[in-house]
């Protein structure tokens, strides 16, 4: 997969995520965020986009780690709150484990 490609579906499978702890944890209704989770979406996107590695790794396996420690954790989080929700609705193709 090309580049950009890859970076786009990373970043669909972050806004999956993130939305799907917003909705249960914020009651936000769907498609919108609140505001905390908008921030760290941003972040996230940013984060992404200046990743400099290539291919990039998965980030338990990366040495740059660019996350801040705050920004990390509420990642992991996130990733293992919705990873539990979508995998209930077999949604295992997400691969929540990928990013950490
Ligand atoms: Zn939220």
């Amino acid at each position: 997969m090309e580049k950009q490609a890859k970076q786009e579906k990373d970043i669909r499978i972050l806004e999956t995520f993130i939305g799907c702890y917003c909705r249960s944890k914020h009651k936000s209704p769907k498609g919108v965020l609140c505001e905390e989770c908008s921030e760290l979406l941003a972040y996230a996107k940013l984060k992404r986009e200046k990743c400099p590695l290539d291919p990039k790794p998965t980030c338990k396996h990366c040495h740059v780690h660019c996350y801040g420690k705050a920004q990390r954790a509420k990642v992991r989080e996130i990733m293992a709150y919705s990873g539990k929700h979508l995998m209930l609705r077999g949604r295992l193709d997400l691969l929540w484990h990928y990013f950490f």
